[in-house]
């Protein structure tokens, strides 16, 4: 049962042996035993997102996160007469913008550099200048760089014209707090194999019940229409529309019972921070930099720039890291080399602290050093 190496990557990530365990059950997809468990999932994540318990519901959408996003999108932008204002400073503000492209959905799009997070004084331009726009999404937690974006800001801008928000919370959900009500959110989208750390297989949505009921019948995909699957998740009592994925759901309970033994969202984002912090302050004692300033750094993930040295290659760093159980990340960023490690799952101050010493050891024995 014991993993050969640590995750140190954005999701999947590092589950603890429990929530594997959860797995070792098969379960009919129709039967009431899960889909009680469905509900008690489903109930769980709304307590998690807001106070207004009741103003909001949650659907879950098999797939990766990816799916979610694109079946929000579909489902949530009506057929004619919307207007998506996307914000993007990475990879995933750029997905969207893609998804938007293959759905037919029209859009603005609000761009910043990589390493800059989002100005909510740009959106709040674009929004008093172009009436037609309906509807906002941005990326809290950009994976990409590891930069946080001020969703909560860019809501409320949106809420001053009427509009209807969006935000892939897809990284920060469940490591970060946050209300959906206090932010102003009508739609949060986030998946099973990040923050709350079970393992991959469903994406869901934690939506304002007003603003679901207004989409019905517009969705561009069948497997994808995201009211349909509330509709019968509602009218079934759990129920999916089509086979899920019975022991991700299992063991994403058992990750929702160990999120609230560790002391729930604060104390989890407490956990975060203390990794992020031991690891960034270690890595630049050794003399790397990270590529993100600190005040917009999340406690999710970071970048580091490639040091200056002629021969450092990421590939044998991460095989040699890998090899002393530790998998990294390469980098995302289209302008320049970094690489990146995350900081969030089963993954503790102890293990930064072992990670570092590893780290420590195999630039010492670099022909070169940088430091
Ligand atoms: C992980 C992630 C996604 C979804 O990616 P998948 O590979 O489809 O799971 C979307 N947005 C953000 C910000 C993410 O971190």
């Amino acid at each position: 049962m014991k993993n050969d190496y640590l995750l140190l990557t954005p999701g999947p990530l590092s589950t603890s042996e429990t929530v594997r365990k959860a797995m070792l059950q098969d379960w009919c997809t129709w039967d009431a035993d899960y889909n009680q468990l469905v509900q008690k999932v489903r109930e769980r994540l709304v307590t998690l997102s807001t106070r207004e318990t009741d103003s909001y519901t949650s659907v879950l959408m098999q797939g990766s996160g990816s799916f979610t996003v694109e079946s929000v999108l579909g489902t949530v932008m009506p057929k004619t007469g919307g207007k998506l204002l996307v914000c993007t400073n990475g990879a995933y503000g750029d997905r969207i913008v893609k998804m938007c492209e293959v759905l037919g959905i029209e859009t603005v799009v609000v761009e910043e550099e990589e390493h800059m997070a989002i100005d909510p004084s740009t959106v709040e331009a674009h929004l008093g200048n172009d009436p037609t726009i309906s509807h906002v999404v941005v990326v809290h937690c950009e994976t990409t760089t590891g930069i946080l974006n001020p969703a909560q800001e860019i809501c409320a801008a949106a809420k001053r014209y009427g509009k209807t928000t969006i935000v892939d919370a897809m990284s920060s959900f469940g490591g970060i707090p946050m209300d959906v009500h206090d932010w102003g959110i009508d739609f949060l989208i986030s998946s099973a194999n990040k923050c709350i750390q079970g393992v991959p297989g469903f994406g869901f949505c934690i939506a304002k019940k007003k603003e679901l009921e207004k989409c019905k019948d517009n969705a561009r995909s069948l497997s994808l229409d995201m009211y349909s699957q509330y509709e019968t998740m509602e009218n079934n009592s759990g129920k999916w529309r089509y086979t899920s994925p019975t022991h991700v759901v299992r063991a994403f309970y058992q990750a929702l019972l160990e999120l609230e033994e560790e002391g729930g969202v604060q104390a989890r984002h407490r956990r975060y921070i203390q990794n992020q912090q031991l690891l960034v302050q270690g890595m630049e004692k050794l003399g790397f930099s990270a590529h993100i300033k600190e005040e917009q750094q999340s406690p999710i993930i970071t970048s580091f720039l490639f040091p200056d040295d002629p021969t450092f290659t990421f590939q044998e760093f991460y095989q040699t890291l890998k090899k002393k159980g530790f998998v990294i990340y390469p980098g995302k960023i289209s302008e320049i080399n970094t690489f990146r490690i995350g900081n969030i799952g089963e993954v503790y101050p102890k293990d930064m602290e072992r990670l570092l010493d590893v780290i420590q050891e195999t630039c010492s024995n670099w022909e070169h050093t940088f430091v």
